[in-house]
């Protein structure tokens, strides 16, 4: 689905990723993990097209997505993103931010786009919410209600930036359980996570970056049972 060749970005003078390659196949999860800084969050928006690549080719089921000429809105109606911090508009209610899109960009219908986000909500336990305003939610209904508004586009893939990062620890939970359902379910997904536990429990494929390599990738019983790297051993050992 997704595909990264020899990626290179850099700001000014510091280079943020270094011929990253990275394969995603279809209804599959990849854990991106590293310490803060090593451009987990950066390789996430450069395949959504939201950073400009200095080298190398990003392809999305096959596509040059990088080329120029390549129409980058396009692009973006194929990708669902949800970030750390939940971008819910707050004067909208949730069935209003999750038809948004999907009626705006996708010129889906109102009738049509109510009757899957309605689909879409109560799939995500969050039936009876339609109506409420983001601010009377709590964060972990937040962010689901952001996965909701992800998925009302049908995206082929889903980019997760730390989605569980500026939860309470009660409210981890039931984002990553969603993140589970969807992976059952066939969802390719590509997340950032500082969770490991829940990396090595859900993810098909493990990438350590440090630095912006990829220095170490994997099964997670690979990349988390016997690391080859001593970078990784290090950051793994710092972690427990
Ligand atoms: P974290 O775990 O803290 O989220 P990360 O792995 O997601 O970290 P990135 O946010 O991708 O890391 O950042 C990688 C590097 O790129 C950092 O050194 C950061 O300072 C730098 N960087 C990111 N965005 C910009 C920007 N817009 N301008 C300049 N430097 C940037
Ligand atoms: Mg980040």
């Amino acid at each position: 689905v997704l595909r990264l060749e020899s990626v290179r970005k850099t700001f000014g003078r510091s280079v943020v990723l270094r011929d990253v390659d990275l394969e995603v196949s279809q209804h599959t999860v990849t854990a991106l993990i590293g310490a803060s800084g090593s451009g987990k969050s950066t390789l996430l928006r450069c395949a959504n097209l939201l950073e400009e690549i200095d080298d190398g080719a990003i392809f999305l089921d096959g596509e040059d997505i990088t080329d120029p000429r390549v129409d980058p809105d396009a692009v973006r109606r194929r990708i669902g993103v949800v970030f750390q911090a939940y971008n819910l508009f707050p004067h909208m209610t949730v069935l209003e931010n999750v038809t948004l899109a999907p009626r705006r960009v996708h010129g889906v219908p109102r009738a049509e786009a109510e009757e899957r986000a309605h689909e879409l909500l109560g799939r995500l336990g969050l039936d009876g919410k339609a109506g409420e305003y983001p601010d009377r939610l709590s964060g972990g209904q937040q962010q689901r209600v952001a996965i909701v508004r992800a998925l009302a586009g049908r995206p082929r893939l889903l980019l997760l930036d730390e989605i569980t990062a500026a939860l309470d620890p009660e409210l981890v939970g039931e984002v990553l359980s969603v993140v589970r359902d969807l992976k059952e379910e066939g969802m390719t997904m590509v997340l950032a996570t500082h969770e490991m536990g829940f990396a090595r429990d859900v993810a098909d494929q493990v990438c350590f970056l440090d630095g912006g390599v990829v220095l170490e990738r994997g099964t997670p019983a690979e990349v988390f049972g016997e690391p080859r790297q001593e970078r990784t051993r290090r950051f793994l050992r710092r972690l427990v």
